[in-house]
């Protein structure tokens, strides 16, 4: 996962219009006493809409009705209702029209990137996605901070995750969800004594909200990167299953780790030729790979996930197996002949040898031009790193690029501005990352980046 700051404020995030309607005057009767301007034409205020919707999971929760500010008990079968009506309402009360308006802003702020698998997604199927779903965590449901950009991928994997998610090292689910709310399954073993169960109070709820917060590793953490890896997978046959590799410059798309490929695999899915695949079939790299078989890709793993490395934020996206240890390749098995509509794998490998090629002509762009160099035709580095950076952006996997670069130039910590003029020690790496970053190119780059956390 590519570390992001996330935006607090959304500048066009709004309730949208809507029309008055009997959910219309339930719901402003829980946020405004009688005679103020909410009934009529008025609209609710984002804060107004969020407060109802904790008014109402609150009494779901708490399974004890409240008085809305008319003074009229909203019993949990009235609240119910309500969340019922919020859900599947033909206007713009409807809750995924309201959280909806956040997509663009959202997309501005971070990028046509998903925010877990990092692939590009430049149409509309690039969603907002609730970290902690909405249909549990209602309250959350229309909360800025609560949302991510998804793509439909890992969208649909992840589906009420982390609710529903087998805990790291296994164990029973979080909470088996069933709407609108089932709190009957016991909790993960962390949760404090006493919150096994469905939380008996408001706090109890809120405090739940927060291990799961914490649970996860979120692309705003510290260490993200460590929970979406980046390895390059060669299947060494049936006997050695999958190798990892660190990036070699010597790779390229007929070459792994010095090793010829003698073919390329064009998708394994007979009468499917798929060129653009980057799966490679066969590779006289030693007697251990078996002919015929598939053999890359970049895939993120946690064979021994080390200590601080949280894979369950890959897990909850369906890109990481505890069972096998084993990333993405496992939703993707050449070996056994699958081919997958998932396609995240492939083109996170397209990054990976992007990558090297870009930081191979850069290091002979460097050997001829150096950063800093006096304006003139000796520019080159400065005008191929600037090319580099827009490929960067349009390619996406913005883990896998800073990877591979900080393979060969570790970046030098604090340095992401530009080399100095005139002299300084040229980076590729820091020059990558604040030419994607702060220089980002018009219309890419990859905004909303955490620089600080930005090296693996
Ligand atoms: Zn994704």
């Amino acid at each position: 996962m590519r570390p992001i700051t996330k935006p607090a404020v959304l500048p066009n995030y709004a309730v949208p219009a809507h029309g008055v309607s009997a959910l219309y005057n339930a719901m402003s009767d829980i946020v405004a006493p009688t005679g103020a301007p909410y009934r009529g034409t008025a609209q609710f205020t984002l804060n107004e809409y969020a407060s109802v919707l904790d008014f109402l999971q609150r009494i779901v929760i708490t399974n004890t009705g409240a008085n809305d500010l008319h003074g009229t008990l909203i019993t949990p079968a009235d609240a119910t209702n309500l969340i019922q009506q919020i859900y599947t309402a033909a206007n713009n009360l409807k809750l995924d029209d309201v959280y909806g308006s956040a997509r663009l802003d959202m997309i501005s702020a971070l990028g046509q990137y998903c925010s877990f698998c990092e692939m590009p997604v430049g149409d509309s199927s690039l969603a907002i996605e609730h970290m902690l779903p909405k249909s549990a965590f209602l309250n959350l449901a229309v909360l800025t901070a609560n949302f991510l950009l998804a793509c439909p991928v890992c969208n649909s994997k992840k589906s009420n995750n982390p609710v529903s998610q087998t805990p790291l090292g296994g164990g029973a689910p979080f909470i088996t969800y069933q709407w609108p709310i089932n709190w009957s399954t016991p909790l993960i073993p962390s949760v404090p004594v006493g919150m096994a169960l469905k939380p008996a109070s408001w706090p109890d709820y809120l405090n739940t909200e927060q291990v799961l917060f914490n649970a996860y590793m979120w692309p705003q953490y510290t260490g993200s990167y460590q929970s979406f890896d980046q390895q390059l997978a060669i299947y060494a046959g049936a006997a050695l299953g999958y190798q990892y590799t660190q990036p070699n410059r010597l790779d390229t798309i007929t070459t792994i780790q010095g090793q010829t490929i003698t073919a390329l695999l064009h998708g394994v899915r007979a009468g499917h030729a798929i060129p653009e695949d980057v799966s490679i079939l066969t590779i006289s790299r030693a007697a251990a790979f078996i002919q015929n078989n598939s053999v890359p890709v970049v895939a993120h793993n946690f064979l021994a996930p080390p200590a601080g490395v949280f894979p369950n934020s890959a897990t909850m996206v369906g890109a990481f197996n505890f069972g096998t240890g084993r990333g993405l390749i496992d939703f993707n098995d050449t070996t056994t002949g699958t081919y997958f509509t998932d396609r995240r794998m492939f083109n996170r490998t397209k990054a990976w040898f992007n990558a090297l090629y870009a930081f191979n002509r850069l290091n002979s762009a460097q050997a001829i031009s150096p950063p800093g160099a006096p304006p003139g035709p000796t520019q080159a580095y400065t005008i191929l790193m600037q090319e580099v950076c827009s490929t960067a952006s349009a390619n996406g996997f913005f883990s896998v690029w800073v990877t591979v670069f900080n393979t060969f130039a570790p970046a030098v910590a604090g340095a992401f501005g530009p080399t100095p003029a005139g002299g300084g020690l040229p980076n590729l790496t820091c020059d990558f990352i604040n030419g994607v970053t702060v220089n980002a190119p018009v219309g890419g780059g990859f905004p909303g980046t955490n620089i600080i956390n930005s090296v693996p």
